[in-house]
């Protein structure tokens, strides 16, 4: 469809035009011009294509209109230009966070216009035409900045718009990505992936639980998970051997910087092994995921130092020193593991309903006591002095993981339980189904759990986990986007046979 030259600037030009528009038509009711991605145009110049994002800034200079489009894989400058009538208008009124759909030609830019350091830096965008996919208000702020000097709880309100920011955009993306590699990597290792029940039974993980009433039997209630602990033990009861599992667990505790009400952990559990099986494959897992996704970090040791409870508070006076040797290198890494914790500690409060038993666990009462101990346990003397098989891990100051060896013996799980003081009758009607589960050939089993949203959080250098969670709750607990908690309808109450006291 080319047209015969005349003169230059004439018919034939005006014929060109045409056939262009013509072409294009065609394409665009036949539907065969695809969407072309941003970060795909440097290689495409020369050629006519179809975009499709948001408007990151406009600048009007009257005749030329510049407007920085953004997608997902990145940004490019556009310019509409007077002698398009229609799409110069079009771009004259479009404005920040518009979506717009965008035919346009890939041109290279003058040699002395080119921006060396940017992705699309060598080429700009010759507006043909502009389709506006949706309009938006004039957002609440800018989502281009990094966002730091913008008020947080407006940042949580209007989260999908704090989405936008580069900032959150890699977050979220390389949260994406480092559980992906989790996944490879425990698959890789023989770990089944298994969900387990949301809708369960209050344990004794050390937190208040979130409880859901149930409407068909009015005041039981379930809860929400704490962790998985006991149904990744019944899995190995199950036979399983190794299972893993990005689980969402609930804690309704007082919210502090790096927690949540919900949060994620890497759980996992296997069969057959001893604390240092557990903490082998661990260590690979982690140093993997910085290789791999982090390059520009340096592990400070490799094997992670081991140092006992004892060791770390003479010499710290915490159980989770930051151990750099640089704090103000962003990208040093100080993990290490601590080991032989205490299992018991002195507690006052009255557990059993009969007067406190004086004891209470100091991280999870189903871990095994060092094989050492097993007699003092069984015995329940020199309870003071009896170690778990506990590891925890920790990375820059933080507990980023903690496990486990469990109790696979029934008689040594509810020796724990006698020792906090749990009658005869709680420990069968709390813990029977598991009792019994280790009693009907569990293997010996141990796991740990990882705190995925503080990991990301130290990866990605951000101050706390909100940065790293997509749809985060303030430190009160809140969801500023959802306005949630919130009241519900009265009928709902009803159904569930639940009446709201009056505030004193
Ligand atoms: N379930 C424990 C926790 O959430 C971790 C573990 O021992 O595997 O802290």
């Amino acid at each position: 469809m080319k047209a015969t030259h005349k003169n230059e600037f004439g018919g034939a030009f005006l014929l060109e035009k045409i056939s262009l528009n013509l072409e294009r038509e065609i394409a665009h009711a036949t539907n065969k011009m695809k969407r072309t991605h941003i970060k795909e145009l440097a290689g495409l110049v020369g050629q006519e294509v179809v975009i499709k994002g948001w408007v990151d800034i406009r600048r009007d200079h009257g005749k030329l209109i510049f407007i920085d489009l953004r997608d997902a894989s990145g940004k490019v400058q556009m310019v509409a230009l007077p002698n398009h009538t229609e799409a110069h208008a079009a771009a004259g009124t479009v404005r920040t966070e518009w979506v717009l759909e965008v035919t346009g030609k890939v041109n290279a830019r003058p040699e002395r216009m080119v921006k060396k350091d940017e992705p699309n830096g060598a080429v700009e965008i010759e507006i043909l035409g502009v389709k506006v996919l949706n309009q938006a208000t004039t957002p609440a702020f800018d989502v281009s900045s990094d966002g730091k000097e913008i008020g947080e709880d407006v940042r949580l309100k209007y989260r999908y718009l704090d989405l936008r920011r580069p900032r959150m955009q890699v977050n979220v993306r390389n949260r994406h990505k480092a559980m992906h590699y989790v996944r490879d990597f425990y698959t890789t290792e023989g770990f089944v992936e298994v969900e387990t029940p949301m809708m369960t039974k209050s344990t004794p993980e050390g937190s208040r639980d979130y409880i859901v009433p149930s409407r068909l039997e009015h005041g039981k209630f379930y809860a929400l998970p704490q962790s998985p602990q006991q149904y990744k033990q019944l899995l190995m009861a199950g036979g399983l051997e190794r299972y893993f599992q990005i689980a969402r667990c609930f804690r309704d505790e007082d919210t502090r910087g790096d927690r949540q009400p919900e949060f994620t952990q890497i759980d996992l559990e296997m069969s057959f092994v001893e604390q240092a099986d557990v903490m082998e494959v661990q260590e690979r897992m982690i140093i993997g995921l910085v290789q791999k996704l982090y390059p520009e970090k340096q592990i400070q040791q490799i094997p992670f130092p081991r140092f006992t409870y004892k060791e770390v508070m003479e010499k710290y006076n915490s159980d989770k020193p930051d151990l750099r040797k640089d704090k103000n290198n962003p990208n040093e890494l100080a993990f290490f593991w601590v080991v032989d914790f205490p299992f018991f500690e002195k507690n006052d409060e009255d557990v059993g309903g009969k007067g406190s038993s004086g004891w209470t666990f100091t991280h999870n009462p189903f871990s095994a006591p060092k094989p050492e101990f097993m007699n003092d346990l069984m015995e329940k003397k020199n309870i003071g002095d009896i170690m778990t098989t506990q590891y925890d891990m920790v990375l820059n100051g933080y507990e980023i993981g903690g496990g486990s060896i469990r109790n696979h013996q029934p008689e040594a799980l509810k020796k724990v339980f006698e020792i906090m003081g749990y009658a005869p009758e709680r420990i069968e009607k709390n813990f029977g189904h598991m009792l019994h589960a280790l009693g009907s050939g569990t293997p010996p089993h141990g796991g740990i759990a990882f705190g995925f949203d503080r990991l990301i959080m130290l990866l990605q250098n951000e101050p706390n986990i909100r940065e790293v969670i997509a749809f985060a709750k303030t430190g009160e607990g809140k969801d500023l986007m959802m306005e949630s908690p919130s009241e519900v309808d009265p009928k709902q109450l009803k159904e569930l046979g639940i009446e709201i006291s009056k505030k004193k």
